[in-house]
């Protein structure tokens, strides 16, 4: 076998194994609250964040992707707001072996919070963005009608210097005819390539119409799947 047809077969059989296994996000569960990076889980399992603005949507948005309120409900729980907040899934369908972590980050810019607050808010976020090694992504969430705002630029950057993927998720579409939509689109993608970003992708959401869970579904299991790259040395050895 040459490594040519090596890497074909190897390359087939991640993507047959890739469509037929798909993570759970259905079944997530609380799993716990941190303030500060010490508590971080020490397990050295995969992560996926979440975070944007507060009032973008990330409850709702969290509800739809997990089919449950009982989450956000969690996240939103006075003390545990401007927390870390974890939730674990599976790729099983009984989570018997919960192997990744959901993230939901506190919500940023509220206009009403003491500065030494704020500024505890965001050196949580920025560390636990770039330090993270088992981070594998952000889903950054912002409201279609109001992108792009200067706290979510800080976020891109803090996160695209690790060179990790974005995923962007502009919320609230149904609020925007379709010209409007496609317009968004447009700004968000062409005011990043610009600025220089390259590692991420973007898409429309709306919770009450439920349009978008898919893609925001097919973009986390392609992170949580991509490690299983294929290399020569794989294929020399299997000669
Ligand atoms: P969070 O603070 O980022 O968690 O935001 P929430 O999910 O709590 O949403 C803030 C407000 O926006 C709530 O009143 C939601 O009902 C509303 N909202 C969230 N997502 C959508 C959406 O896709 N469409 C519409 N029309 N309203 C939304």
């Amino acid at each position: 076998m040459t490594v040519k047809d090596c890497k074909q077969a190897l390359k087939e059989s991640i993507i047959k194994n890739m469509m037929s296994k798909k993570y759970n996000f259905k079944q997530a569960q609380f799993f716990i609250t941190v303030n500060d990076l010490a508590s971080l889980p020490q397990q050295s399992i995969k992560e996926i964040a979440v975070c944007g603005r507060s009032n973008a949507g990330k409850s709702s948005l969290l509800n739809r992707l997990t089919n449950q309120t009982r989450l956000a409900f969690t996240s939103k729980t006075p003390g545990r707001t401007q927390h870390i907040n974890y939730f674990s899934i599976s790729n099983t369908s009984d989570n018997s072996a919960a192997d990744t972590f959901l993230v939901d980050l506190p919500g940023y810019g509220y206009a009403k919070v003491p500065e030494k607050i704020r500024a505890h808010w965001v050196g949580l976020l920025s560390d636990y963005l770039i330090s993270r090694p088992q981070l594998v992504g952000l889903v950054l969430i912002m409201d279609s009608r109001h992108p792009l705002k200067e706290l979510d630029y800080t976020m891109l950057r803090f996160f695209s210097s690790t060179g990790k993927p974005i995923h962007i998720v502009l919320s609230k579409s149904d609020k925007l005819n379709n010209q409007e939509k496609t317009a968004v689109l447009h700004l968000v993608k062409s005011t990043l390539h610009d600025d220089g970003f390259t590692n991420f992708s973007v898409q429309l959401f709306s919770a009450p119409k439920r349009q978008g869970i898919e893609d925001v579904e097919s973009v986390l299991n392609s992170w949580l799947y991509s490690e299983s790259s294929i290399s020569d040395k794989e294929c020399l050895h299997d000669k």
